[in-house]
C-alpha cells in the first residue's frame, strides 16, 4: 500500500517528548508529538516529511524510529535546547484529560524554513501548533493541491484570529468533538458543524481544479470511541469507533487518525468524497491501534494484514 503516485505530502507539527499517566500506568518522556503520530500513521501509505524542531537532548533512536519508517526528516532541526516537552493526565473514562504541562523549549523560537521540494508539496497537513507557524508554512508551499488542519483549545483560547485565518486557506479541517462546540459556542455537534463550515468558507483553498473540487471544504469532528461525523456541503458521514477492549492511551490518536486518512488521499491522489471516507476508515484503524499502547509504540510495526483486518472489522460493523 504505497504511494504509487508519488504525491509529495508534508506536515508540520510537534516533534516531542510526553509524559503520560493513564488509569493503566504512566511513562515518562516518551516519543510524541502531533507530527510524530501524524507521519508515522501516514508512512503506511505515503513517505511523508516533516517540519520541526527538536533540542540537542532529543535521542538519535527516535530520529531511528522516524526513519525506519522512511518518513523524510531533513526538515526536523535540531537546535540548542530542549525538545518540546508535553505532560497529560487522563480520566477514568479516557475521554477527558487535563494537560499538566507545555513546555514550549525551542518551540518557542521556530521559525518553519521550507527547502526547495518542500515547497513544491502537493498533500499539506497542518498539524497541531501555533496557527501563526501554520500560516508561515502555507504561505511557502508554491501550489498545494489538498490541505489538512488540526488544532487544539489552547489555541482556540489563545490565537483565534489567526486560527481563523488559516480555516479560510484549508480544504479538510479536523478538530474533536468538545473543541468543536468551544470554537463555534454552540453545544448541539449539528449546528457547531454548520457555524465551523462557513468559518471554512466555500472557496476551494487548493489549486486543483474546480471538476475535482469533489470534496469541497470538509470538516471532520472526531468523537473518541464513538467514531467521528464528516460534514460537507452535500452531506453528512458516520463511522463508528472500532470496538476495542484494551485502551490503554489515547494520546496521539487524533493526530494518527489524520496520518491515515491523508497518507491515504496522498496516495490515491484523489479529492473525491468516497475516497476520502476510505481514508477516514484507514484513518480509524490506525488510530485504534494507536490507543492499544503508550506513546507511538504500536505505529512502529503493523503489517498491511493487520491494518485490513481492522477495516474489514469497521466494515461489518455497519453492514446491513
Ligand atoms: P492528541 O492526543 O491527538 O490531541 O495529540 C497529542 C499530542 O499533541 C502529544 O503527542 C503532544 O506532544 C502534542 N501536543 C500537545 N500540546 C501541544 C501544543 N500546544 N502544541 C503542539 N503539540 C502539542
Amino acid at each position: 500500500m504505497k504511494n504509487k503516485f508519488k504525491q509529495k505530502l508534508l506536515v508540520v507539527g510537534s516533534v516531542a517528548f510526553d509524559s503520560l499517566k493513564t488509569p493503566f500506568g504512566n511513562v515518562k518522556k516518551t516519543l510524541g508529538g502531533s507530527a510524530t503520530h501524524f507521519s508515522l500513521s501516514a508512512s503506511y501509505f505515503s513517505s511523508p516529511s516533516i517540519i520541526a524542531v527538536v533540542g540537542n537532548d532529543f535521542k538519535k533512536e527516535n530520529f531511528n524510529i522516524l526513519k525506519k519508517r522512511g518518513t523524510d526528516i531533513s526538515g526536523v532541526k535540531i537546535q540548542n535546547g530542549k525538545t518540546f516537552h508535553w505532560a497529560g493526565k487522563y480520566h477514568f473514562d479516557l475521554n477527558t484529560r487535563d494537560t499538566l504541562k507545555t513546555e514550549l523549549g525551542v518551540f518557542a523560537n521556530f521559525k518553519p524554513e521550507l527547502n526547495k521540494q518542500q515547497q513544491l508539496s502537493d498533500f499539506v497537513f497542518l498539524g497541531n501548533i501555533h496557527p501563526k507557524l501554520q500560516l508561515d508554512v502555507l504561505n511557502q508551499i508554491k501550489k498545494p493541491k489538498l490541505i489538512g488542519l488540526d488544532t487544539m483549545n489552547l489555541w482556540i483560547e489563545t490565537a483565534l484570529p489567526d486560527l481563523k485565518k488559516v480555516l479560510k486557506k484549508v480544504n479538510i479541517f479536523v478538530i474533536n468533538d468538545s473543541e468543536a462546540r468551544q470554537l463555534s459556542k454552540e453545544h448541539n455537534i449539528y449546528k457547531a458543524a454548520k457555524k465551523i463550515l462557513a468559518m471554512l468558507g466555500s472557496r476551494w483553498a487548493s489549486s486543483a481544479s474546480a471538476e475535482d473540487a469533489h470534496l469541497q471544504k470538509t470538516l471532520i469532528i472526531k468523537r473518541g470511541e464513538y467514531g467521528l461525523l464528516l460534514f460537507n456541503q452535500n452531506q453528512i458521514f458516520h463511522l463508528p469507533g472500532i470496538p476495542l477492549e484494551d485502551v490503554i492511551d489515547p494520546t496521539g490518536a487524533g493526530d494518527t487518525f489524520a496520518g491515515g486518512m491523508f497518507g491515504y488521499l496522498a496516495m490515491k491522489n484523489s479529492f473525491r468524497l468516497n475516497e476520502l471516507k476510505k481514508a477516514c476508515v484507514y484513518g480509524s484503524c490506525l488510530a485504534s491501534f494507536c490507543v492499544e499502547q503508550f506513546g507511538t509504540k504500536a505505529l512502529h510495526n503493523l503489517t498491511k494484514n493487520q491494518i485490513e483486518n481492522r477495516a474489514k472489522q469497521l466494515h461489518n460493523l455497519v453492514k446491513l
